[in-house]
């Protein structure tokens, strides 16, 4: 019996070992891995820059808390902003951590503000977290179920719907923040409309809002640019990070820009192991590597060839509603719930996920090569039409 808690649904397989793409599980069994721990091997599985930056750091020093300066912690937090023109940042664990910094920094600038009851708008069918704030900012009712009471101050509108928000405007003066994801990953790699993050900067603007983005998984190149907003010719206020930052070290971090970043003193937020020495060498490590070897470039080109070959592979197969994708963020919606593929592909040697019931989802690391994802192409489209067919 396995005294973890029971929270997973696990796939029957230990991972050994693993190399770029590869994984090898216990058995010696080899899978070609397309989840990246959830869009978070950014560079893959034991990348030497990656595996070496840990092991110097390790052993010169691990943490020493933010009780004290940390020179790692400034470089990256310079660095991330450099990258992302935003001013400052506050490096914490996590996804949900960097999303509870900006719903609580969006409290503290609308209290400034005399707003009594900050309230943000947030999306359906979005994904930010496991907290209770966090999870009362999901749109997701699996997600919530259980732990009520949720927290107050956050009002929900359909995702890709300017008017919907428009029209909040109109009647609720306690609205100091959106917080929404660039692309809906969790919700089925849900992409908006070119114009939809131009034009919630427009009513943040005109409103006095914060724009807030939770880019944990679209961040770090994931979309084919450093940051999915960079598309969109748009500088959010807030942004979170997670996720690929680390490479598979967990790190995350909140990011703001002009007012926002000036509004935590002192006191107002913080994390014990937040931003340490070995978790910012791991990220200034994933970060120099994504840049020098042009991978936010790679997972562009290898994104959209995904989509391509598979949109050719699938043609005329009935069941399959849509191929689409942002960057290496490839969703291949059908027409029925597919969860099983999970586990078929896994006997098959590769690994994909499905999210949203019916969606099979593909975040492969941003090293992957077009030979390795000619192999991914191969081995998904023949195991979708034949689930599909049978
Ligand atoms: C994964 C994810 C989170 C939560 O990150 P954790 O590190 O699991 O807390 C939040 N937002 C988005 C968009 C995510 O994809």
């Amino acid at each position: 019996m396995s005294h973890l808690m029971n929270t997973y649904a696990r796939q029957p397989v230990t991972f050994a070992k693993g190399e770029g793409v590869w994984l090898w599980d216990e058995g010696g069994k080899k899978y070609l891995d397309a989840v990246a721990g959830v869009a978070v091997n950014s560079l893959g599985h034991a990348h030497p820059r990656l595996a070496q930056a840990v092991c110097e750091q390790a052993k010169t020093l691990i943490h020493t808390s933010n009780l004290y300066q940390v020179a790692k912690q400034e470089a990256l937090a310079e660095k991330l902003c450099g990258l992302a023109g935003m001013d400052k940042a506050f490096i914490c664990n996590s996804g949900a951590e960097a999303n509870e910094a900006a719903i609580k920094l969006a409290r503290m600038y609308g209290h400034g503000k005399g707003v009594e009851t900050p309230t943000i708008i947030v999306m359906e069918k979005s994904f930010h977290g496991r907290t209770m704030a966090t999870l009362t900012a999901t749109g997701n009712r699996k997600v919530q179920a259980g732990f009520e009471p949720l927290l107050g101050g956050f009002v929900r509108v359909p995702y890709n719907d300017v008017n919907a928000v428009a029209q909040i405007a109109e009647h609720n003066q306690n609205v100091v923040a959106i917080l929404v994801e660039p692309v809906q990953g969790e919700g089925g790699i849900q992409i908006p409309a070119a114009s939809y993050l131009r034009e919630l900067r427009s009513l943040c603007d005109a409103h006095g809002w914060l724009l807030m983005l939770d880019e944990v998984q679209t961040g770090i190149g994931r979309t084919g640019t450093w940051f999915a907003f960079q598309q969109a010719g748009i500088v959010p206020d807030v942004m979170a990070l997670a996720k690929g930052l680390g490479g598979g070290f967990p790190i995350g971090a909140c990011l703001a820009k002009g007012a926002a970043a000036e509004v935590f003193k002192p006191g107002n937020h913080g994390s014990t192991f937040g931003g340490n020495p070995l978790a910012c060498a791991a990220a200034l490590a994933t970060l120099t590597t994504i840049e020098e070897l042009d991978l936010c470039r790679n997972a562009a080109e290898i994104g959209d060839y995904i989509r391509t070959s598979m949109t050719a592979q699938l043609e005329g197969v009935a069941g399959v509603v849509q191929v689409r994708n942002a960057g290496l963020m490839v969703g291949i919606e059908l027409n029925k719930p597919c969860a099983e593929l999970v586990k078929r592909a896994l006997e098959q040697g590769f690994l994909i996920n499905v999210t949203a019931d019916s969606v099979v989802r593909l975040l492969p690391p941003l090293i992957m090569t077009r030979d390795e994802a000619a192999q991914l192409i191969t081995m998904l489209s023949k195991l979708i039409k034949e689930f599909l067919a049978g």
